[in-house]
């Protein structure tokens, strides 16, 4: 029977004194993944480099789900911890091989030992272990370059641990660890991919999506909280920002020039997303903005657009190839939704030549003739605000009153 998780972190044992904080941040994040996916308070040990999950009778397997979607985790092994008498380690490194056979099976016997007081060295242990092996396992050979299995021996202070499974982490940072931003999310594929390299990166990411309903259906929105949703299994939880867009994009069409409506629209959206940055200690805001893949994303574009804005608008996906952003967005589960097809606010008012290369100028003389202060402080004070998690989605869905939520993403 496994009784532990062994959990290893890469990049955080780089970061010199603030390490602490990183760990602290990754255990925290591990523990409210842990709960709000299986309602269940793990105790998690730290020693030297490793973490350890105490399984508590529980089925490694039942975790898994949850370790796959932290950022800051290289690696884990689901291990058994013995005690440090020889004997003991011996039987539960038998136990282990033999459970992870299956058929003949090359295998090396790799030793860590932390812990220099341990009378024997690593090599001897390595021997004696693989000796035991041999003598009580048929069908089992030695291969010290290419085993089929790895059988991994932690020598710690009071305790070793041994495994044979590994399974790879995500990587990163831990969310939490890299300030706050706030993701301007369509229903397309690009953004969602923008919003989880943020999160990879240890950043917390608020979401802030323009919807045009009615002339956007309840279909469209909905995509939109469901694509949140799927993000939000990234850092447990995600707030999403929700802006009535119809009357601006109304004012736009009836007030500006027709080929400047995409600029302008943007625009808006960068003074309106910036407004609720600063309001939720937001630093800078995240686009699914690709270089060249359509007509509002020329250099040009970017240009209009950035010149509103006073705080860093970040754009991870900016030199990517599609076929790039396709592969992530399979890959962390939300391409499926994002070619669901609902139209977005943009392609209602889309129109039929949009200007490729805009000037701020002439964008400010179509934005003269609109109220933009008025129009931008109502659309900000109609704004619906929604807090959703990864797992049990439609039960914890709920509108959230901001002052129960710590700039630190959890909940009081
Ligand atoms: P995506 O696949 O993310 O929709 P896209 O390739 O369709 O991107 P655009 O439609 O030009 O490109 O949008 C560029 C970026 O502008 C989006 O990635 C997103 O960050 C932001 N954006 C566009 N429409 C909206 C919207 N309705 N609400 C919030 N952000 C939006
Ligand atoms: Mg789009």
């Amino acid at each position: 029977m496994y009784d532990h998780i062994v959990i290893r972190y890469a990049e955080i044992a780089l970061k010199g004194k603030n390490q602490k904080d990183f760990l602290n941040q990754l255990v925290r994040n591990i523990r409210e993944q842990i709960k709000v996916d299986l309602d269940f308070n793990p105790t998690i040990e730290r020693e030297q480099g490793r973490l350890y999950l105490r399984l508590d009778d529980k089925a490694p397997e039942e975790f898994y789900d949850s370790l796959n979607h932290v950022f800051g985790i290289s690696s884990y092994s689901p291990a058994r911890k013995v005690s440090l008498d020889l004997e003991e380690i011996k039987a539960a490194a038998l136990f282990e091989l033999r459970s992870a056979m299956k058929g003949p099976t090359s295998f090396r016997v790799s030793v860590k030992r932390p812990n220099k007081h341990f009378p024997l060295t690593s090599p001897e242990m390595q021997q004696i272990i693989a000796a035991h092996m041999l003598k009580n396992i048929t069908g089992l050979s030695v291969d010290l370059h290419h085993a089929d299995l790895e059988l991994l021996l932690e020598i710690r202070f009071d305790s070793a641990y041994i495994y044979t499974r590994k399974y790879e982490g995500l990587g990163g940072l831990p969310v939490g660890t890299g300030g706050k931003g706030l993701l301007l999310l369509s229903g397309g594929i690009d953004s969602p991919v923008a919003g989880y390299l943020a999160m990879k990166r240890g950043v917390i990411v608020e979401a802030v999506h323009f919807h045009s309903y009615p002339y956007t259906s309840e279909e469209a929105k909905q995509k939109v909280i469901k694509l949140a949703e799927l993000m939000a299994k990234y850092s447990v939880r995600l707030v999403v920002h929700l802006v009535p867009f119809t009357k601006i994009q109304e004012q736009i069409a009836h007030y500006c020039h027709d080929n400047m409506r995409i600029p302008i629209m943007r625009r808006i959206m960068v003074r309106i997303a910036e407004q609720i940055a600063y309001g939720r200690e937001a630093l800078s805001l995240f686009t699914g903005d690709n270089l060249g893949q359509v007509a509002s994303q020329t250099m040009e574009s970017l240009y209009a657009v950035n010149n509103v804005a006073t705080m860093p608008i970040l754009r991870p996906l900016i030199t990517m190839d599609k076929e790039e952003i396709m592969t992530i967005a399979r890959r962390i589960g939300t391409y499926d939704t994002s070619i669901l097809p609902y139209e977005d606010c943009c392609t209602v008012f889309v129109p039929k030549e949009p200007k490729t290369k805009p000037k701020v100028d002439a964008c400010e003389k179509e934005e003269s003739r609109l109220p933009l202060t008025e129009l931008i402080s109502q659309a900000i004070a109609e704004t619906e605000k929604l807090i959703v998690y990864g797992k049990e989605i439609s039960k914890r869905r709920q509108e959230i009153d901001y002052a129960t939520l710590n700039p630190n993403n959890s909940i009081n």
